[in-house]
């Protein structure tokens, strides 16, 4: 039954649109982090512990296991005296060494006053969340050569402080020489200045990450350079306390910065993410990923770090 099935789905898929994670799951994930009972899950909040353990919910269905510790939570302990979570799980692979996938899950919570408002933050970064646990989905049952670790930071929003953390944690320590490359997701959620199934790689010129990626990647996918250089995005996303520890980690987005406007406003919502190209994008990464795992994948840096 099962071979019939996966045998059927492969000449249908071969005829159009070969697509593995499905839209309805994408909106599905993305609508649960964005929708307004989870307030904008704003640091600190009920709502966002509320985040956080809906995505270790789905690490669990999806069988990965915990990063270290006894759970997918993984706790620091910020200056505020308090233990707060990041989000982590892992797929063990044939070989010891690993590819990692981020983004983070936390907002900007609620405005003050107005209609509407709660920043539900369906761009930053639900898109990115929903492209690491539909990344998760789709590797459950898989086996793979580098071993994948699914992390969901907390805290991005007041200063990169869960990825801080999680970087510098020493039981973490044990995974950083050996992850090959870290995809970071920040805002996948609309149509980049390049088109559809187009991403941009923040600081694409520091490594060669983008050229690893567009020679194998599937027809009609391509990472283009940052357009955006002079914002320094390379160094303002949970990439960099990665970048930090020496791995080639870079974050991935297809956000307009020149004609956006839901950037921290409260309409960034469900609405303004098209779900359908955020599939494709997430089935095109998948795609390339298998890809690399065939070859001796060593991304590097070419330039000195600035
Ligand atoms: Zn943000």
């Amino acid at each position: 039954m099962k071979n019939i099935a996966i045998l059927a789905f492969g000449l249908a898929s071969g005829l159009y649109f070969s697509q593995e994670i499905k839209e309805a799951r994408i909106k599905e994930i993305v609508s649960t982090l964005a929708s307004d009972d989870m307030k904008g899950r704003k640091f600190g909040t009920e709502e966002n512990m509320k985040a956080a353990q809906y995505i270790a919910e789905q690490f669990k269905q999806n069988k990965l296991d915990y990063c270290y510790g006894d759970s997918y939570l993984v706790p620091f302990n910020y200056k505020d005296g308090k233990t707060y979570y990041n989000v982590c799980g892992v797929k063990k692979g044939t070989e010891d060494s690993y590819i990692a996938f981020g983004a983070h899950f936390d907002h900007i919570g609620e405005a003050k006053e107005g209609e509407d408002k709660i920043f539900n933050g369906a761009d930053d970064d639900a898109s990115g969340v929903s492209t690491v646990i539909s990344l998760s989905d789709y590797y459950k049952g898989k086996k793979t050569k580098e071993g994948l670790i699914f992390m969901a930071f907390n805290g991005e929003e007041i200063g990169l402080v869960g990825s801080k953390y999680l970087a510098n944690d020493e039981k973490f320590q044990t995974y950083i020489p050996k992850i090959k490359a870290l995809f970071n997701f920040e805002m996948l959620g609309t149509p980049s200045a390049f088109g559809l199934n187009k991403v941009y790689m923040t600081g694409h010129d520091q490594s060669d990450l983008d050229e690893i990626i567009n020679a194998n990647a599937p027809k009609g996918f391509e990472v283009a350079p940052d357009p955006y250089l002079s914002e320094k995005l390379f160094f303002r996303s949970d990439n960099v306390n990665f970048v930090k520890k020496g791995i080639v980690a870079h974050s991935f987005s297809t956000v307009d910065m020149e004609h956006q406007n839901h950037y921290h406003q409260v309409n960034d919502d469900i609405n303004v993410i098209n779900t359908q190209n955020l599939t494709q994008i997430v089935n095109s990464f998948a795609k390339t990923i298998d890809q690399l795992m065939k070859k001796d994948f060593k991304p590097k840096y070419v330039k000195p770090l600035q």
